[in-house]
């Protein structure tokens, strides 16, 4: 069954090398995983948001996670706001960086939480309060995977020398050091608010990262809709007619709707480039 995963942090605390560690740590397991990162403003200190799934089969949604079963949050900051535990599945786990135990957790509703104080063992292990790898570890413990060792294997392939055994150190430790998982204390408190991410297309203009760009051939177009759902941009809109249509502005020219389609009627052509 999939599993979403949902990482918060903010820029220099690795919440985008924490989504590519897990998904490798599970690929390693012999899941399937995909790590979808999301970048806004690219600046240290600012909100930061990574998505995860993973499933034991192939992972064809490319959407990003909406009800996450599992929500990390590597800031303590963060791990005080309500909006935090906003959309998780019934049941969901949330993992927080903080320095008090579950119980005295002010996030509620219908999930359960766990803690790990992951800036203090990233302090005292890679002497920077960069909290990626100092959760890691509590997400194997709470969630029950990946294994440790996929995940020592993934940060080896990812750091290397003395970095990679920093790191390795600190999943150790937060393996150890991960509260018990309890039903979250209260059902719902504070104020509730939009949780700050960046965008592709959806918020911003790509039309100038395309180098190819799909063109549709409406004859041949069975209206399946394979390339609406597959789209991650969401740039594909239905028109009255039963149609695909694309909204060039949200387009960022990955080929993604092309591969998809079954009839072949997407043609990917190069986007002619004018020096003006
Ligand atoms: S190339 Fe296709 S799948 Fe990729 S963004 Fe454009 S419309 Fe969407
Ligand atoms: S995937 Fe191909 S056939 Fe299906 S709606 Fe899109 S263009 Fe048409």
């Amino acid at each position: 069954m999939v599993v979403g995963i949902r990482i918060h942090g903010r820029g220099g605390q690795g919440a985008v090398t924490a989504s590519r560690l897990l998904a490798t740590a599970a690929y390693y397991d012999g899941k399937f995983s995909q790590a979808i990162p999301m970048y806004g403003t690219e600046r240290r200190g600012a909100p930061v948001t990574a998505y995860v799934r993973v499933d034991d089969v192939r992972v064809r949604e490319r959407e990003l996670v909406h009800t996450p079963e599992i929500v990390m949050v590597l800031d303590p900051l963060l791990s005080t706001r309500q909006t935090m535990a906003d959309d998780m599945a019934e049941g969901g786990l949330l993992l927080l960086n903080a320095a008090y135990p579950p119980e005295e957790v002010k996030t509620g509703g219908n999930i359960r939480v766990a803690t790990v104080n992951a800036t203090n063992i990233a302090l005292e292990t890679l002497r920077r309060p960069i909290t990626n790898t100092a959760i890691l570890g509590a997400f194997a413990k709470a969630v029950g995977w990946p294994k440790l060792e996929s995940i020592e294997k993934a940060i080896r392939k990812q750091f290397s020398g003395r970095i990679a055994d920093m790191n390795v150190e600190a999943i150790k430790r937060s393996y150890d050091e991960c509260s018990e998982v309890i039903p979250a204390p209260v059902k719902i408190a504070g104020e509730s608010e939009a949780i700050a991410v960046g965008g592709y297309g959806v918020l911003k203009d790509v039309s100038s990262w395309r180098v190819f760009q799909p063109v549709i051939d409406m004859d041949k177009c069975t209206g399946c809709k394979n390339c609406w759902i597959y789209c991650p941009e969401t740039a594909i809109k239905w028109t009255d007619e039963n149609k695909p249509e694309i909204e060039w502005r949200k387009c960022k020219g990955c080929g993604i709707c092309v591969n998809e389609c079954p009839v072949g009627a997407i043609e990917f052509k190069r986007v002619e480039i004018k020096n003006e």
